[in-house]
């Protein structure tokens, strides 16, 4: 066959599924047959292409150029073709090319990665388009910050008609789902060259943004993998252990704390260029699931506007694919709205249409066949024509569909440019009058609050997501609205009391001048609210499995005061609008003793190792001094160079009192503790978040893999502290210990060859991923922890420890009907006189996703008893009442003795029957010591979901279990948790710092004998 029959035969072939009747003043679909076809490409879409209902009349050609490249010069066949996955630079190599070869095209450097890789975006549109971008920004930006326009809808509405809109689309931030790259290179060249109505009516409507690899690190690892798979064809290869540097899936979670690069960069690049649509692809769902409908609860602080726009687009691309006879395509299912920190989402908390599409994709760019779940394939009311059970599917057929979704929206998109232009406008508007609809007005923190560091973190975290600050100039006063009691309505006592006592009354707050406001009356309030506010879920809600953390309230987590002001007085205070914030430090005071007061602030920590010859103390009770009370826990300095402390302190905003006098206070050492950071090879997610936390305060650690521990054969000659945080995929005793099994199979390389440069990057490398810690590592932990090491483990890594016989006098409990999915709950300080719990108040708060349940004993290998409230004491079944007790027929009356009665974090006490011959019985010295527990059932949602919450309420949160000469720290909460939990951070830095003085002030008394 000749080319041009070739085409006519494919097109033919395409022709069936797609449908030919327009509506009135429609633009058709497809090419134009004036458009030339660059007829080798479009023949091999044809032939990578396994069905033709896989594609569009969109996709199943491509236009030809005369002047500018295709993806094939750089590819070296089309996007989509098997066994091809451009690295992120090639796919940079492309845009670049067609930037030089179209005025359509621009290429812009968006900021670089945690390992120094660029990320880009794109922006393809009409020549004048792309030469007015200034021109149309300032529009824009007008439209975004409605307070510039003084809120002149009139004016907003000639601006609406002028503006171009912006719609940002954004590939592959989750590594192993890879096709994205490929579309959006075919993408940008279909929007520069193609001439048909469609594709020129976006052009010249629209700028499309195109960001095509969000997470490049990853993407850099996850080509070398597949690489590495195509040269061993026949063998397993390795799976993607690390993504980024610091986290692996958990990077589309970021969106809150924006603590990772690729967040920072994709957030900056959608607000200064004031985006309309942010469209983020991932590759999860057969065949095509527009996952922005998705299911409820939406998340409670976006505007209705939005929730509308969602379902607008959404099932306008399903009516469109549909039309072309695509199967698989739908927009409901079971992702709800409910959190803000998917990347999209940037776009739904900055007054624009986050948007997300779960395609299809292999895990790389084999053709395969793929076999679905009747779950998948079933038809449903949202997906009448779904995916089929069996198909054989290529990196083509996702590429088809990833690009005739993009092409439909964007289409969509333009033809009703004017009212989303609008709509952005109006949601700008509306987060601006927020304080006087809604509301709050602001949220203030208070200038007096003792963890100035703490609150900065706070405060920054604001500004990264482009929140304006204020700082009130003299002290106000504001109304807070009365507090309805927490029991009232529950019980007949409470009514009755409730009935006589006078109902509730505002009450007023004095703030210092000097305090930070954060206006709602600003184009980003949403975000702000939405961060600072509680969540409550419902565990009546129908939505039973939430699809991820349910609570965050940041001033919460921050351990950081935030107090919500609906009064809208609190706008007329006289303030400044602040840039930098920077908690202040620096010693002050005379003397060459200083102390620093301890609020569990993590600087501290920072200050210790960046002064780490400098001798420092712990106080062991409070004290004053110079006037000044310090806590426990408070550091004193001696033989310090007051300038080299004071540049740390003012750099680090710690402050510092310089004393006339040493305190006359028990101290002990606060040391900079050598510490090991274990992770396993089953998954890196969870610990790099506390990676991400030490690395950023400064803190030094050997980052070592589990296999390692075997090989050292003194642990407690090189370390101090042993780091083991959430492995956070099934890590019992068979996965972490024992590993992948390794008698079949090949070895699972996880290091640099010819095949694979990128995998190590900053990380870590092995041989063979599959071996666990092995029998003989658990045997040096333990001689670690007996030989005086400290031992820290989180959630699963605690329950792990446990199993492994680390601690004894603790066990893990099961739940049966707690639900407490990634929640914000109280904690309570048991043992204020524990190093663990310097700085920290009796009330907290912490971030807790199902426990473990901790329960206590005093005899050893014995479990806990379960218990669920308080013990009920009921007398045995005879005469008289519950107090008046029974008599024997015939003897005098014997009273029973008092039971001995514990709390629930409490081992129950020893009783005498236990003390015979009591060989079991845990010397008091060496029991588990509890420092923080659980917040009482009626107090433990703080935000999120608590369901059945009386399972764990008052349990043990974080204990200090001595073994040996050493400790095993365990906690059941996770206290380093995707850069939202830093007031509880210091839970960990403590133990760190006095891992040699854990058992200070041990009140050992009770029942010791
Ligand atoms: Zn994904």
């Amino acid at each position: 066959m000749t080319p041009t029959k070739r085409i006519a035969a494919a097109a033919a072939f395409f022709c069936v599924a797609s449908a030919s009747a327009l509506a009135d003043g429609e633009t058709a679909p497809g090419r134009d047959p004036k458009q030339p076809v660059d007829n080798a490409y479009t023949e091999k879409i044809h032939k990578y292409t396994t069905q033709p209902y896989f594609t569009s009349p969109l996709v199943d050609y491509l236009p030809a150029s005369k002047t500018v490249p295709t993806p094939q010069v750089v590819l070296g066949d089309v996007s989509g073709a098997p066994a091809i996955l451009p690295y992120a630079e090639d796919v940079y190599k492309y845009m670049r090319l067609l930037e030089k070869a179209t005025p359509r095209v621009k290429v812009f450097s968006i900021g670089k990665t945690e390992e120094g890789r660029e990320m880009i975006a794109v922006a393809v549109s009409s020549e004048e388009n792309i030469k007015n971008l200034e021109e149309n920004r300032a529009r824009l930006s007008k439209l975004a910050d409605p307070r510039i326009i003084k809120l002149d809808d009139a004016e907003a509405d000639k601006l609406v008609a002028q503006a171009v809109p912006i719609y940002y689309i954004t590939g592959t931030i989750h590594s192993p789902e890879t096709g994205a790259p490929t579309a959006l290179m075919e993408l940008a060249y279909r929007l520069a060259v193609d001439e048909s109505p469609y594709i020129k009516e976006i052009r010249d409507g629209t700028i499309t943004l195109i960001t095509p690899v969000v997470e490049v690190d990853g993407r850099d690892r996850m080509v070398d993998i597949y690489k590495w798979h195509l040269s061993h064809p026949k063998e397993f290869f390795p799976w993607l252990v690390y993504w980024g540097k610091y986290v692996a899936h958990d990077n589309n979670r970021d969106a809150m704390g924006v603590t990772l690069k690729l967040t920072e960069n994709v957030l900056n690049t959608y607000v200064d260029w004031k985006a309309q649509v942010m469209h983020d692809l991932h590759e999860s769902v057969p065949y095509l699931y527009d996952n922005t409908v998705g299911d409820e609860p939406y998340n409670a602080w976006i505007d209705p506007i939005l929730a509308d726009e969602w379902q607008i687009i959404g099932w306008n691309n399903v009516s469109a694919m549909t039309k072309f006879g695509m199967p698989g395509v739908f927009a409901h299912g079971d992702f709800d709205t409910w959190s803000p920190g998917y990347l999209m989402f940037i776009a739904a908390m900055h007054n624009g249409i986050s948007r997300l599409y779960e395609t299809f994709g292999n895990g790389g760019a084999d053709t395969e066949e793929r076999t679905l779940q009747p779950e998948e394939y079933a038809r449903t009311w949202y997906r009448q024509n779904p995916p089929l059970p069996k198909v054989l599917w290529s990196q083509r057929d996702n590429n088809n569909y990833e690009e005739t979704g993009l092409l439909t929206s964007l289409h969509f998109f333009n033809e009703n440019k004017r009212m989303f232009l609008k709509n952005f406008y109006l949601k700008a508007k509306r987060s601006t009058m927020k304080p006087t609809a809604e509301g709050p007005a602001a949220y203030v923190l208070p200038a007096d609050d003792p963890r100035s560091g703490l609150q900065t973190e706070l405060l920054q975290v604001l500004q990264r997501q482009a929140v304006d600050i204020s700082r009130a100039k003299s002290a106000f006063t504001v109304t807070l609205p009365a507090t309805k009691s927490k029991d009232s309505g529950k019980g007949k006592d409470k009514m009755d009391k409730d009935e006589k006592a006078e109902p509730p009354a505002p009450t007023t707050r004095e703030f210092p001048a000097g305090s930070y406001v954060v206006r709602m009356d600003q184009p980003y309030s949403r975000i702000a609210d939405a961060l600072l506010d509680h969540q409550y879920w419902s565990p009546d809600d129908p939505q039973k499995t939430p699809y991820d953390d349910t609570g965050w309230t940041f001033g919460e987590l921050f351990h950081v005061q935030v107090t919500r002001v609906t009064d809208t007085k609190v706008l007329d205070v006289p303030m400044d609008r602040v840039e930098a914030i920077r908690a202040s430090g620096g010693v002050k005071g005379d003397g060459t003793v200083f102390a620093i007061n301890n609020n569990a602030e993590p600087a501290l920590a920072t200050l210790r190792y960046r002064l780490k010859d400098a001798a420092m103390e712990a106080a062991e009770e409070s004290f004053e001094s110079a006037g000044k009370k310090f806590n426990r826990g408070s550091f004193v300095l001696r033989n310090v160079n007051r300038a080299d402390l004071d540049r740390a302190a003012s750099d680090l905003g710690v402050q510092v009192t310089a004393l006339s006098a040493t305190p006359s206070v028990k101290t002990h050492p606060v040391r900079a503790a050598r510490i090991a950071f274990v992770h396993t090879w089953l998954s890196t997610q969870t610990e790099g978040w506390w990676r991400l936390a030490l690395d950023k305060l400064g803190i030094p650690y050997d980052y070592m893999s589990t296999q390692a521990i075997e090989k050292i054969p003194d642990l407690n000659a090189k370390y101090d502290v042993i780091l083991f945080p959430p492995v956070g995929y099934n890590a019992g005793v068979n996965t972490v210990v024992n590993g992948i099994p390794t008698a079949w199979g090949n070895p699972l390389p996880w290091k640099n060859t010819p095949e694979t440069p990128n995998l190590v990057g900053k990380n870590d490398s092995t041989n063979d991923m599959r071996p666990g810690l092995g029998w003989e590592g658990v045997a040096r932990l333990q001689e670690f922890v007996q030989g005086g090491g400290v031992l820290l483990t989180a959630t699963d890594t605690s329950s792990l420890a446990l199993s492994l016989g680390f601690a004894d006098g603790i066990s893990v409990q099961n739940a049966n009907k707690m639900k407490i999915v990634g929640s914000v709950v109280g904690t309570r300080l048991v043992d204020d006189a524990s190093p663990i719990a310097y700085g920290y108040d009796e009330k907290g708060a912490a971030y807790c996703d199902n426990g473990p349940i901790f329960s206590l004993s005093s005899i050893a290998g014995q479990r806990g008893r379960r218990r669920l409230g308080p013990e009920m004491h009921a007398r045995p079944t005879g005469r008289g009442s519950m107090d008046d007790p029974d008599f024997t027929v015939g003897r005098t009356g014997v009273e029973a003795p008092e039971e001995p009665k514990s709390e629930t974090w409490e081992s129950p006490p020893v009783i005498d029957e236990q003390k015979r011959n009591g060989f079991r019985v845990i010397p008091p010295a060496i029991r588990p010591r509890v420092i923080f527990r659980y917040a009482d059932g009626k107090d433990l949602l703080i935000s999120g979901l608590v369901e059945g919450g009386d399972e764990i309420a008052q349990h043990p949160a974080v204990v200090d279990a001595p073994a040996g000469k050493g400790h095993v720290v365990l906690f059941s909460i996770n206290p380093v948790y995707r850069g939202e939990t830093w007031g509880t951070y210091s839970m960990v830095l403590n133990t760190i710092l006095n891992f040699d003085s854990l058992n200070a002030d041990r009140k050992d008394t009770a029942e010791a004998k």
